[in-house]
């Protein structure tokens, strides 16, 4: 694109114009003072119409779910009925291996995990690998567990929860990953379909930038050869085992940016298997997942590629540990990723910006996690999402949206840090201003930072509203009317598209 957009609000400028021209921002100012410009140039001019200009949004953790199109959505249901219904209509109309996702038992009226005695009726012998949203647990049916047994034997036993000594049906952690493998595999064609709709709709957002977290081989087989990395900025994490297979082949993508490896330290809180120091209220601390000796493995796998190492760690207690591990191996700072980082008091966040580490947070956590005063113990729960303690010591903060688990949209992100969700009367002190919280998705640890600067690429979008005018929850239904990467066009809103072409 060639033009001046006048007339708008440019995030972090005095100015209300911006030149672009071959892929780069060449002019910011005002109007008047760039109208030589743009008369010798011979340059379109694009009125905003007073709407915000802000540099591209980036998400720093997302995934690319594996599910291919025959999943069933159980994002949303509220009681273990409903979830029943689902099921029983699924084999209905498939009668075929039932895969589902998103149930959460938080907002079930029953307020329990559901069993498998709950869902054989409906399931038959068609064996049920339902995924809790946070992805940490799952409930199988009985089939499901038998079929678990016969590939695993009894190194599963350690995952099962058990009701009354028998199997619930309930697995979590690495069950969850075992009992997974039993899900029949989509195809690349499904997979590269699948990819595609998901790269546009995050194009149609906004986004330039992905962070693509515990990537496959045979997701990144499909990502290289979907094509997308020639509209969007895609990096990935690889999961341990595909890490250590590229390093071994020297094996290179074309477009796509090796960006590290990903690791796990603990669970969720929903699960109550994030590590906590203090413990839940109703008992327990969670666990521990990643030993000294295994970071140090992960770290190194992560060097071999020159990349990143990314941990997920959402209790204090995984955080503690990560941090210290990383102290002792004296790992450079910018080598290593704090997933999440839910719960950070005080004590951890000097240790935090003693090491500073990129921190990679999920601001619509607030809204999901809105029963966490009845898991957390109170001094803990001052404590969760402290996002303005973290951006306050000098951290390098980063948003993201964590996608499925929960939405991709960035607006949503920004309303959630500006308004604090459902957990502002515990937190207000951590509420970020709107400028902050969208400054959290200018950048990502891989890629770096969009800013709107003379002489650096045009990475843009247009707001279809003034982000000054817009307080907390109204910020969630901004829509971009025009999305630049690289001074390309890769977006237009319908009813911006007769100003642009
Ligand atoms: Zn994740």
């Amino acid at each position: 694109m060639r033009a001046i957009l006048v007339n708008g609000s440019i995030f972090g400028f005095e100015g209300d114009s911006l030149i672009v021209s071959e892929g780069i921002i060449v002019k910011v100012g005002y109007e008047s003072s760039l109208t030589d410009y743009f008369m010798s140039e011979g340059l379109r001019k694009i009125d905003l119409e007073g709407s915000s200009i802000i540099p591209s949004l980036h998400d720093s953790h997302t995934h690319v779910p594996l599910m291919g199109p025959n999943t069933l959505d159980l994002r949303g249901i509220r009681s273990i009925d409903e979830l029943k219904e689902k099921v029983r209509r699924w084999v209905l109309r498939n009668k075929a291996f039932i895969y589902g996702r998103g149930w959460d038992h938080t907002i079930f009226k029953e307020h329990r995990y559901p069993t498998r005695w709950d869902i054989d009726p409906f399931t038959g012998d068609i064996p049920a690998v339902l995924v809790r949203v946070c992805g940490h647990v799952a409930l199988l049916n009985t089939k499901a567990v038998r079929l678990l047994h016969d590939r695993f034997g009894n190194r599963i036993n350690e995952y099962l929860i058990k009701e009354d000594g028998r199997p619930s049906g309930i697995v979590i952690e690495e069950g969850v990953d075992l009992a997974r493998t039993l899900i029949p595999k989509p195809t690349l064609e499904e997979i590269r379909k699948y990819i595609i709709n998901y790269v546009m709709e995050y194009i149609s957002l906004g986004v330039t930038h992905l962070n693509i977290m515990s990537v496959s081989k045979q997701l990144m087989d499909a990502l290289s050869s979907s094509g997308v990395q020639d509209l969007i900025n895609i990096g990935v994490y690889l999961t341990p085992e595909t890490a250590s297979e590229f390093v071994s082949s020297g094996r290179i993508n074309k477009g796509i940016r090796l960006c590290g490896v990903k690791g796990f330290a603990d669970g969720s809180f929903g699960g109550r298997t994030a590590h906590l120091r203090k413990g839940y209220r109703d008992g327990g601390k969670g666990k521990l997942l990643l030993s000294e000796a295994s970071f140090k493995q992960l770290y190194s796998l992560s060097h071999k590629l020159g990349g990143q190492l990314a941990i997920h760690a959402i209790g204090d207690g995984a955080i503690e540990a990560v941090l210290n591990y990383a102290l002792r191996a004296g790992i450079p700072r910018k080598k290593l990723r704090i997933e999440h980082a839910s719960l950070t008091p005080p004590d951890i966040i000097d240790k935090l910006s003693l090491l500073k580490p990129h921190v990679v947070v999920q601001p619509h956590f607030l809204v999901s996690d809105w029963w966490l005063s009845t898991a957390l113990k109170p001094s803990d729960l001052r404590w969760v999402y402290s996002f303005k303690s973290l951006m306050n010591a000098g951290l390098n903060l980063y948003a993201s949206s964590d996608f499925p688990v929960e939405p991709r949209n960035p607006y949503l992100g920004v309303s959630s840090a500006v308004s604090r969700g459902m957990l502002q009367a515990y937190t207000y002190e951590e509420t970020l201003s709107t400028e902050n919280a969208f400054q959290a998705y200018f950048g990502d640890p891989c890629f770096g930072s969009s800013i709107i600067k003379e002489g650096v690429e045009a990475n843009l979008v247009v707001l279809d509203e003034n982000i000054n005018s817009l307080h907390g929850y109204d910020v969630a239904a901004i829509k971009p009317k025009l999305v630049l990467s690289a001074g390309n066009v890769i977006y237009v809103s319908s009813d911006f598209q007769s100003k642009v072409s």
